[in-house]
């Protein structure tokens, strides 16, 4: 990770996106919604950093996804989660209609691997990886039926993704005085807290259950603190009041008691903190294209 000087005056803007969706059932996801099928947004964030420029957070889908799930065993996966998907929708357009180029592009935060988080990466060739080497190394050598367990889809990595990543246990964890207040809770995760970028402004923590090595986002915008909690949950009221994804589900949970272990200390970070705006990559309280509501 590039090392500038500790700053707690870094200035940065936000804002969540939502690159595609997919179809399932909202009591699988949440014991107390409805038994019916819903569809949950895939969002990502784009973020621009005065020093570092622009920096993506996950990507949603792309239509690398159709060609990455074409043949057997892969094609099983968009049977499971069907897609819906426009042309227009990707990360790349959508940031090209705001005047950005895909070149523009210097950092992706893949918070972990499953493909509606990673289908865009082929779209920015100047863009570094940051990820938890935990995550990537749970992945890099799945094919078939293994990957499809995993929920990746070995063809949406860039063929020299092993030169471009950068892995957060290689960079700065950050020291007490790095930290803003709801920052320091991160502590409750049990987790190293990693300053991304080294100059305090974004710090990441192990969210790991739902994936191994997930990894969760906190920065502030202005005076507003958000937390991407990636798929730590899969809905906000989840976070709030602590609630469980179904039995079925943790057929697709990597570790379920990590998930549960997660998920009540994010709980607890909420309860200590609920002004901060705590964000599931497929929360349907959230809009993508704009901000969100709560901010
Ligand atoms: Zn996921």
């Amino acid at each position: 990770m590039p090392s500038g000087g500790s700053s707690s005056r870094v200035e940065l803007s936000w804002r969540l996106m939502t690159a595609g969706s997919c179809g399932q059932v909202e009591k699988f996801t949440n014991t107390t919604k409805p038994l019916k099928s819903i569809q949950f947004p895939a969002h990502f964030s784009l973020i621009h950093h005065h020093k570092e420029g622009y920096i993506l957070v996950d990507t949603g889908y792309s239509d690398h996804f159709h060609d990455a799930a074409k043949s057997f065993p892969y094609s099983l996966y968009a049977k499971i989660t069907p897609i819906q998907f426009k042309p227009g929708d990707s990360a790349v357009e959508q940031l090209a209609a705001l005047g950005i180029h895909s070149s523009d592009v210097k950092y992706i935060f893949i918070t972990h691997f499953h493909a509606d988080h990673i289908s865009g990466l082929l779209d920015f060739p100047n863009a570094k990886f940051i990820c938890s080497r935990k995550a990537y190394g749970d992945v890099q050598d799945k094919k078939g039926i293994a990957a499809l367990l995993k929920g990746f889809l070995p063809d949406l990595l860039p063929e020299d993704f092993a030169e471009r990543v950068l892995f957060l246990e290689d960079g700065k964890i950050a020291s007490q005085e790095d930290l803003f207040p709801e920052a320091a809770s991160l502590e409750i995760l049990n987790s190293p807290i990693y300053d991304v970028f080294g100059d305090g402004s974004i710090f990441s923590v192990d969210l790991s259950g739902h994936a191994h090595g997930q990894m969760g986002l906190l920065f502030k915008q202005n005076d507003k603190v958000i937390f991407l909690v990636a798929d730590a949950a899969w809905d906000s009221s989840a976070v709030r009041n602590l609630e469980m994804p179904s039995k079925i589900t943790k057929l697709i949970i990597h570790d379920y008691e990590v998930f549960r272990t997660t998920l009540t200390q994010l709980h607890h970070f909420y309860k200590k903190h609920p002004h901060v705006a705590m964000i599931p990559s497929h929360c349907r309280e959230y809009k993508g294209e704009s901000r969100c509501k709560l901010c």
